[in-house]
């Protein structure tokens, strides 16, 4: 199948200075740096969660609990929002304990990661 790639409209937001908060703004980003560090804490989320094909350490569906998949495992450092970092930016259900190859992976695979389950659109009704 061919795959048309994913047009970003924002650049990624990594590292670089943080935009000026209001005092809201820095509590709430307070809250979840707070939160972040608490959730890559728990056994769950602790090691990265994508999971791989046993064979070929390729990501695998991330609901699949055959013996021909596993998790990757390797320690947790970031947190992947399945849903994006809009509407459901605050909510846990909606995150995942990743590490950075991995992350970079459903980053730069958008398509395939949603495939997978990695992603998940949402139509955001305001
Ligand atoms: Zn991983």
């Amino acid at each position: 199948m061919k795959r048309t790639p994913l047009k970003r409209k924002k650049g990624l937001k990594r590292g670089g200075r943080l935009p000026r908060f209001s005092p809201l703004g820095k509590l709430k980003h307070d809250i979840y740096n707070a939160q972040r560090e608490v959730f890559l804490l728990q056994p769950e989320h602790r090691f990265c969660e994508v999971r791989v094909w046993v064979a070929t350490g390729l990501p695998a569906p991330r609901h699949d609990r055959s013996m021909l998949t596993r998790p990757c495992g390797k320690r947790s450092t970031q947190v992947h929002h399945t849903r994006g970092r809009g509407r459901w930016h605050l909510d846990m259900k909606y995150w995942m304990g990743v590490e950075q190859a991995h992350h970079r992976w459903i980053t730069d695979n958008g398509k395939q990661a949603e495939e997978l389950g990695y992603v998940e659109r949402v139509r955001e009704r305001h």
